[in-house]
């Protein structure tokens, strides 16, 4: 009766490429192999050997020749179709055990069951049983550094045997073990053939090979010999794909599909990526720390500039919504205001009385050094009339205000604010009717007015006079530096510039005064702001960059470190988008972990930041928060992309051979 072997190779070719030419390693190799044999290939080495092995392994693909698994052709086949072949039929077990050294002997067993998507408890129990069965029962949980060579290839064959493994791929099993452990080896390989597996094994010793019923010799690439030991024609009395108990059992469990699958196989890579991160904790981190000076500065940055704003528009809303500030020149820092004729105190009447404002004054503006007793200061004097008070909201915290009256007869009394009582007054003496020096101007105190927001942009203590009385009697800066008028609520301030304007000119005969409302600054001071945030904003997003390409160089070296564990897993039967989602999660978790370090090491300086000052604080936004997670893991995603492809793009055989 004729059977369909399991394995059928014809003229299979396998080439090397050397220089110019290229180096046949096998030539012309006819096998068929059925299930349930035990088979040994053997040769000196160098015979090619290990190179047939990895093709009927379909680890690496002939040059020429037909090779047929199940009576299909393997060349049709896709990278993931192999896997997918490996994972579902093949089991592994390799001359240095190639365990993966960062998980545990049951986590290596269970490596093949993650990929074909077996629940975690069935694929608990199951590496557990095929442990205890391979007596390693008490050491499921030593990794591979703590297991003696026999132990190690003990497991790799649990690995094997993890997904049922109907055929059985073993080279030079027993190469690297004393002889007890290999004896032990080959008896635990006899007993899978007796299970009815398919049992392939590579040697260069003659006395095991001996062990097998098959031996298959080669030498220089070609099949020399081919031999059964008890005489039986080849193929006869084995049955046909005939998957061992074992086998049909792995069926029989429930494996995950679609979704629930995926998921699976993402937590996985997480928990893979996480173990990979711990392996190389100090390298892991120093990656991370471009991240973390990039995320830390960025939302540093938007905090501060969020900070200023939030001061400025303070400071705004301070000045007054409605006010209107009308200076000599032709603008700040023309040098020939001073030389024009200065604002009168009459234009500062004049517009008084016109209908839309509800309130002008004169400001004399100058920096003198005030006395009370032996207290000394420097104080901003103020020279403004009686209007001044009600254009910026002021009010009297104690005492009064002076008035019109005080005003018309240059009356040497002033208002002074918070700072300047707390300057001369520490005490607790109360300011109201003390005589105070400024400059060479003896004054008396009749008022304190509240703190307002729209003191806060001077440092000084500051102290109101008269105009007047600034004018006729102070020495020093007597001119008038602008005028202040409040506009009515109701009126467009534009509209009220231009009236403003209109009535200036005429009075004045020339344009020689310019003008700045509230809207005017806080525009100028904003775009101070944004053109400072945008800067060092730059600079953030420069070092993120850098942050990421830190991750990307470190994450090629750390694929380049583990091509033999990304040829493990792809003998295993990983798909390409398996090692591709395992190194990306890597990546983005190496970034993500870096991004919330980073927003840490921001808010925690914006809290040492309030400590020290109350001037200033920093606005975090969660927007901004939200923005610097999204930023951390697309750059993991982008640095990322390159190295987890160029793993994903390996090739079993190669990243397996390069050790
Ligand atoms: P063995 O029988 O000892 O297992 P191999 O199959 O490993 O022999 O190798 C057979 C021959 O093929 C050797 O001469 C080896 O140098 C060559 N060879 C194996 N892999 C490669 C490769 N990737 N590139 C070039 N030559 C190779
Ligand atoms: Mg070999």
């Amino acid at each position: 009766m004729s059977k369909t072997p399991i394995i059928s190779v014809h003229d299979l070719w396998r080439e090397y490429p050397a220089g110019d030419e290229s180096i046949a390693v096998l030539r012309g190799v006819n096998l068929d192999i059925y299930a349930g044999e035990m088979v040994a290939i053997v040769g000196a080495s160098g015979s090619g050997k290990s190179t047939l092995m990895n093709i009927l392994g379909c680890l690496d693909r002939a040059t020429r020749g037909r090779y047929l698994v199940n009576d299909r052709d393997v060349s049709r086949l896709d990278a993931d179709e192999l896997a997918q072949l490996r994972r579902e039929h093949f089991g592994f077990i390799f001359q240095r055990y190639n365990l993966l050294g960062d998980l545990d002997a049951q986590a290596n067993v269970e490596v093949p069951a993650v990929y074909s998507g077996m629940s975690r408890p069935d694929r608990h129990s199951r590496a557990a049983a095929l442990l205890g069965r391979l007596g390693l029962m008490d050491r499921t949980h030593h990794r591979p550094g703590e297991l003696s060579g026999g132990q190690q290839q003990r497991v790799s064959i649990a690995r094997a045997l993890m997904n049922g493994g109907d055929v059985i791929f073993a080279d030079e099993p027993t190469g690297a073990l004393d002889s007890q452990s290999g004896t032990e080896v080959l008896k635990i390989l006899h007993e899978l053939h007796d299970e009815g597996r398919t049992i392939i094994m590579v040697t260069h010793d003659r006395d095991i090979a001996q062990q097998a019923d098959r031996i298959i010799e080669i030498s220089d690439g070609e099949i020399i010999s081919d031999s059964r030991k008890d005489g039986k024609n080849i193929g006869e009395g084995e049955q046909q794909l005939a998957p061992s108990d074992d086998a049909s059992s792995v069926a029989s469990i429930r494996h995950k599909h679609g979704m629930a699958a995926f998921t699976d196989q993402m937590a996985e890579a997480f928990r893979m990526a996480i173990i990979a991160m711990r392996a190389h904790q100090l390298r892991t981190f120093l990656t991370m720390l471009g991240i973390i000076i990039g995320i830390g500065s960025v939302v540093s940055v938007v905090a501060i500039g969020q900070g200023t704003q939030k001061q400025v528009l303070e400071n705004i809303s301070g000045m007054g919504t409605n006010t209107i500030d009308i200076f000599s020149g032709r603008g700040f820092g023309d040098t020939r205001a001073t030389r024009s004729v200065a604002l009168q105190a009459e234009d500062s009447d004049a517009l008084a009385k016109e209908a839309y404002i509800l309130g002008s004054s004169p400001v004399i503006n100058s920096s003198v050094t005030g006395r009370y007793r032996n207290i000394t200061a420097n104080v901003d004097l103020y020279g403004v009339s009686e209007q001044y008070f009600t254009i910026k909201g002021m009010t009297a915290e104690k005492g009064i205000l002076f008035d019109s009256d005080s005003v018309r007869r240059r009356a040497q009394d002033v208002v002074i604010d918070q700072k300047a009582q707390k300057a001369f007054f520490a005490d607790g003496t109360s300011p109201i009717n003390q005589v105070i020096l400024v400059g060479q101007l003896p004054v008396r105190i009749v008022g304190v007015i509240e703190d307002s927001p729209s003191m806060q942009f001077s440092q000084n203590p500051t102290v109101f006079a008269p105009y007047t009385t600034v004018q006729a009697r102070a020495v020093g800066r007597t001119r008038i530096r602008n005028i202040t008028v409040r506009v009515d609520d109701k009126v467009s301030s534009t509209a009220a510039e231009q009236a403003v304007v209109h009535l200036l000119s005429i009075r004045r005969g020339t344009d020689d005064f310019f003008i700045m409302n509230s809207d005017s600054i806080r525009q100028a001071m904003e775009k101070t702001a944004s053109t400072m945030s945008l800067l060092i904003s730059a600079i953030a997003v420069i070092s993120l960059i850098v942050g990421g390409i830190g991750v990307m160089n470190i994450m090629l070296v750390s694929v380049t470190e583990r091509t033999t564990e990304i040829g493990v897993r792809m003998a295993v039967g990983a798909r390409r988008s398996d090692i591709m989602a395992q190194f990306l999660i890597e990546a983005v978790l190496v970034c993500l972990i870096g991004g919330v370090l980073g927003i840490a090491l921001a808010l925690g300086f914006g809290a040492i930041f309030g400590k020290v000052t109350t001037q200033f604080e920093l606005v975090f936004s969660t927007a901004s928060i939200i923005a610097a997670f999204a930023c951390s893991t697309i750059i993991g995603l982008i640095f990322g992309w390159l190295p987890a492809r160029n793993a994903s793009l390996l090739d079993p055989v190669q990243a397996l051979s390069r050790q």
